[in-house]
């Protein structure tokens, strides 16, 4: 007998390599997505399988699912600034009452979840680099509170049923990762960077350039979550790669790697962006015997390929189509 999955948020960038992966592994697949930032070209190979399913359904709503439900992941969420400006409201929902339902869901199913948390919970951090066991320093009420307090409360609520319910939970804080299926538009660095150079734009650094970041390859991070949630750790875990870069540094990377010459600009910097940011992998590395393997410089020609493929339609695009059309409801 197979074990089925029910993968949240998959067709997104992370969802849908981890649709990829489970079903790799000879799962069962039920991908569930409400494509307000999913694409479903992400897992459209995947119809033909015998063993993937698709579901089109907000989780902020009640889940139902027939059958047996081995393990959940919970990856339905907007999750780049740009769209929790955007769609502020649904990114709260997802976090929270989409997190309730699927906990729900797992303790009627008596199903083990893992739940896509995020560096996020750190906010703007006064510990460097970033473990475990600190706090964070996080502003409720502006622009990423909306998106920092739903992850927040996420673990709290995924902490209480484990505690209270005695239900299998597994909590991931996710590090900017890139890779292949990022939205060209959603208005994070690495798209932003690569799509300015393929329409011959300049870079736009915001602020002096001199934030920094640790971009960890989807594949890693995959591996990370695939160990997290077979494993028998209930605490959250950090899964990012270490190798911290300054924004400006990483503009000059990407003007390297594309070989266009690019110029860079300076807009302002966006309010309660965070200055630094690094995981501390340890307990990655203790209690799951994971680390990054993929080097910047690889990962990066591997996404740059991919965005090269795409077609002068999705280059020019403003918007993603589906989440336009969400907006106008
Ligand atoms: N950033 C930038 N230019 C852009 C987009 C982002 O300089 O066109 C900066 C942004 O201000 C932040 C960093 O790059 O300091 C990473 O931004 P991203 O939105 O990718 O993720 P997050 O801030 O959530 O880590």
């Amino acid at each position: 007998m197979k074990k089925t999955v029910l993968i949240t948020g998959a067709a997104g960038f992370l969802g849908s390599h981890l649709c990829d992966r489970f079903m790799k592994e000879g799962y069962r697949v039920l991908g569930m997505d409400n494509l307000i930032t999913g694409d479903l070209r992400n897992i459209e190979h995947l119809f033909p399988e015998k063993d993937f399913e698709f579901y089109n359904h907000d989780v902020s709503n009640f889940v139902h699912v027939s059958g047996k439900l081995d393990y959940i992941l919970h990856f339905a969420s907007p999750a780049s600034p740009i769209d929790y400006l955007k769609i502020p409201i649904q990114t709260l929902k997802v976090g929270s009452l989409g997190t309730h339902n699927l906990l729900g869901l797992a303790k009627e199913k008596k199903a083990r979840i893992l739940v896509a948390s995020t560096s996020e919970v750190y906010g703007d951090p006064a510990v460097h680099p970033q473990k475990e066991s600190y706090f964070g320093n996080v502003n409720p009420i502006g622009p990423r509170g909306v998106y920092d307090e739903a992850k927040r409360f996420q673990e709290a609520i995924t902490m209480a049923y484990h505690t209270y319910h005695g239900l299998e939970t597994r909590i991931v804080r996710i590090f900017n990762t890139y890779g292949p299926r990022m939205r060209l538009n959603d208005g994070r660095v690495l798209p932003a960077f690569i799509g300015q150079a393929l329409r011959g734009e300049d870079l736009t650094i915001f602020g002096d350039g001199s934030q920094t970041r640790s971009f960890c390859y989807v594949d890693d991070l995959i591996e990370g979550i695939y160990r997290l949630l077979l494993s028998d750790y209930e605490q959250p875990v950090n899964i990012g790669n270490p190798d911290e870069i300054t924004i400006s540094d990483f503009a000059e990377e990407i003007v390297k790697l594309t070989g266009t010459g690019q110029k860079v600009v300076y807009k302002d910097l966006p309010k309660d962006d965070p200055k630094q940011r690094q995981p501390d992998i340890t307990v990655a590395k203790e209690v799951l015997g994971w680390e990054p393997k993929i080097s910047r410089s690889e990962g990066l020609k591997i996404t740059y390929d991919y965005f090269k493929t795409l077609s002068k339609e999705d280059l020019y695009a403003k918007e993603h189509n589906t989440f336009e059309h969400y907006i106008k409801r």
